[in-house]
């Protein structure tokens, strides 16, 4: 009762932001890895994008002034992986924070001698643990071969509905863990090896190299590509892209257009 109540909620929140057809469209045309959607998903996508704008505050920072288009076109980014999850996907926090391109983010680190090092790290996102997400805006560009800002700082917020960010979201009752573990576990050996080998002889890799950081940033970044570049996820890592394809509920590199 109560999560039809929400849901009710939900929907006479989003009803409330007016978005013509137009508008909607212009934003879609910057999302070229949209239009594989079937229909009736996309208009799934829209609805579900405005019941996440009533949801989430997002903010500028740094003077960053928000107009409406960058909020449609950073929600529907945001909701296509949980297009077939539901936004129950993403509770538990409100705040989207978008910085004009990439932004700095002031740490502070003790080595072994207690000694506290501060440094700035330069990032695209962050999505933190019980808190906000934090990204980056680039008003052009924002297709760049298989990596997607949005989707990746996202994937980490499912990732820690169980905990911090490891790599394992919670699974779905009909899949197993183990499957997971080793599908992941194979591939990010594999491609850690792989970025290892680029590294001494130059070779571009199809898949950003990043994810070699860590198993959380390799399901983040396989998750940009099973959205952004998923017939190129399904040639390098097939167990990989199946796990995704239960995990999203979505088969990216199957659809008809
Ligand atoms: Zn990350």
């Amino acid at each position: 009762m109560i999560a039809r109540l929400r849901d009710w909620l939900r929907r006479r929140k989003a009803s409330r932001i007016a978005v013509s057809d137009e508008e909607w469209a212009r934003v879609e045309a910057r999302l070229p890895f949209l239009d594989h959607l079937p229909a009736a998903d996309r208009s799934g996508l829209r609805k579900l994008a405005l019941q996440f704008l009533a949801e989430k505050q997002m903010s500028g920072a740094r003077g960053l002034s928000l107009n409406p288009q960058m909020q449609l076109c950073i929600a529907l980014q945001a909701c296509l992986p949980i297009l077939q999850l539901g936004l129950d996907w993403y509770r538990g926090w409100v705040g989207i924070v978008v910085y004009p391109g990439d932004f700095v983010i002031p740490r502070q680190e003790m080595d072994e001698s207690g000694i506290v090092h501060e440094f700035d790290d330069a990032v695209l996102g962050e999505a933190w643990l019980g808190g906000p997400v934090l990204l980056s805006w680039f008003e052009d560009n924002l297709d760049a071969g298989g990596i997607n800002v949005v989707i990746h700082e996202f994937a980490h917020k499912l990732d820690m509905l169980n905990g911090s960010a490891d790599g394992l979201p919670p699974l779905h009752q009909d899949m197993s863990k183990a499957a997971w573990v080793d599908a992941f576990g194979r591939a990010f050996e594999d491609f850690g090896q792989r970025v290892a080998e680029s590294e001494s002889s130059g070779e571009e890799l199809a898949l950003d190299p990043y994810a070699a950081e860590a198993p959380a940033e390799f399901f983040a970044v396989m998750s940009e590509a099973f959205f952004e570049a998923p017939s190129l996820l399904l040639l390098e890592y097939p167990e990989v892209y199946a796990q995704l394809r239960r995990f999203y509920r979505q088969d990216p590199a199957n659809r008809s257009g």
